[in-house]
């Protein structure tokens, strides 16, 4: 019953993605713990991608990712974490192989649509930091 951390970014929201990302894992087979449509604080996303403070991106990627709603979800199945990571693609979205969401729906590594949790360990951290309030189930 792994547990992973799965957010549709600002442009996947925008262009219409949500439906089409959340069928595939459903039609995969995961079972979806919990979901909401959030617009984040450039603080709070400070604390998500802490780990690339100090790289050139990351002012870009901050203001990218809260310059709309973003689709947080959470989703539970076996090996959740590195199937999603399988799911998504590469994080440039030139490098996935078509099939995946990024290698289907995205050009441009500043613009790939999703975010999936890396480990087990960080999927935990980012549960609490995006449902503070808990899961539903
Ligand atoms: P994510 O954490 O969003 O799922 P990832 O784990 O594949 O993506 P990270 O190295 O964690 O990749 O980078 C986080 C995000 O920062 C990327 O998804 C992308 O949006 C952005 N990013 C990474 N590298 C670059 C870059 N060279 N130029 C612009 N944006 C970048
Ligand atoms: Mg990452």
């Amino acid at each position: 019953n792994e547990r992973t951390y799965i957010m549709i970014k600002p442009d996947g929201v925008q262009r219409g993605l949500i439906g089409k990302i959340i069928t595939r894992f459903e039609e995969r087979g995961f079972k979806l713990i919990a979901l909401k449509l959030v617009t984040a604080t450039e603080a709070h996303l400070e604390k998500h991608y802490a780990d690339l403070a100090g790289k050139p991106f990351f002012p870009g990627l901050i203001k990218y990712m809260a310059s709309g709603p973003v689709i947080a979800t959470v989703w539970e199945g076996l090996d959740a974490v590195k199937t999603g990571r399988v799911m998504l693609g590469a994080t440039n979205p030139l490098a996935s192989p078509i099939g995946s969401i990024r290698g289907d729906y995205a050009l441009a590594v500043g613009r790939n649509i999703i975010h999936g949790s890396d480990s087990v360990e960080n999927a935990e951290k980012e549960i609490a930091l995006w449902f503070p309030e808990g899961t539903a189930q």
